[in-house]
């Protein structure tokens, strides 16, 4: 049972090492929680073997330890649940609301992308598995940062992929029946994924699953104005300096930095940062971190 009725979440994949846009969704659905008076769990999303780099997960869960930041669950891996994965698209199967797909990406490449239809002339040995999407499809949903949000998921995407031809889950499944399974409450990730977010709510549904609240950050971008991601190598925290990268991810929050002046240690830091933090101060334009580095080394 969750005391106060919140369990957020932080389920990084592990293609990388944590950066700046990482450590935001980190800290910030921490925050979140804490502010609520909530639990903080972890969750490797080790879902994709051909991304996954060596020893990844191992170092994001030693980052989040110097940085203070403990889970109160044991950490749950995904490439331990295929199980729960596979019983989910059964039972979508079962019910019709998922079928096998023989498309090839040139098939799919004749309808910009976006599947409505099996054009396969050709049948593969191990289809890919999709969720049928109807025809009028919109899901809505109110974000805690950016408001009401919309999507047509007919037009918009399409019936998505539950698990690859290649056999591996696809993300949008296994978030969902994670989040479900593990009782989160609250997802807190970067923004990155808002349009995600539907094709979940879409999932749930199907499943009869709940809608947990959903919280989107702002994204940080390197110089460029393009998204920091953990594959590409964006510039890894400085482990041996947890307090500057905290600093740094409460300024991108929206909070006030005068908040953390006197703050000794992480420990400290952590406390002045749960009790001074204000949600409401979250931005919901990306953040350029060529310009906090300014700031801030
Ligand atoms: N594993 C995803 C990522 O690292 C995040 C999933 C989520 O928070 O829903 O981008």
């Amino acid at each position: 049972a969750v005391p106060s009725g919140y369990r957020g979440r932080f389920a990084p994949s592990p293609t990388g090492d944590l950066h700046a846009g990482s450590l935001l969704a980190a800290f910030g659905s921490w925050l979140l929680a804490r502010a609520a008076g909530g639990e903080w769990w972890v969750r490797i999303e080790d879902l994709d073997p051909p991304r996954e780099v060596a020893g990844a997960a191992e170092r994001q869960l030693d980052a989040l330890a110097n940085l203070g930041l403990h889970p109160d669950a044991p950490v749950v891996r995904q490439s331990g649940r295929g199980e729960l994965y596979q019983q989910a698209v059964d039972r979508l199967l079962a019910a019709g609301r998922a079928f096998a797909c023989h498309c090839s990406r040139t098939d799919l490449l004749a309808s910009g992308g976006i599947h409505r239809q099996c054009v396969a002339r050709i049948r593969r040995p191990r289809p890919a598995i999709r969720l049928r999407v109807a025809d009028v499809c919109r899901i809505e949903f109110v974000d805690a940062v950016r408001g009401r949000q919309s999507q047509d998921v007919a037009a918009e995407v399409g019936d998505f992929v539950l698990k690859r031809a290649d056999g591996y889950w696809a993300y949008q499944l296994a978030v969902v029946v994670d989040d479900a399974a593990q009782g989160i409450t609250d997802v807190v990730r970067g923004a990155d994924l808002l349009d995600s977010t539907p094709r979940q709510i879409l999932l749930q549904r199907a499943l009869g699953l709940p809608t947990p609240h959903y919280a989107h950050l702002p994204l940080v971008t390197d110089a460029a104005g393009n998204k920091l991601s953990k594959s590409d190598a964006a510039d890894p925290l400085d482990l041996a300096r947890p307090l500057p990268a905290l600093r740094q991810a409460w300024r991108a929050l929206g909070q006030d930095s005068a908040a953390l002046e006197r703050a000794i240690g992480v420990p400290g830091l952590l406390a002045a940062a749960r009790d001074r933090f204000d949600p409401q101060r979250i931005p919901k334009a990306a953040i350029s971190a060529a310009s906090h580095n300014t700031v801030f080394t």
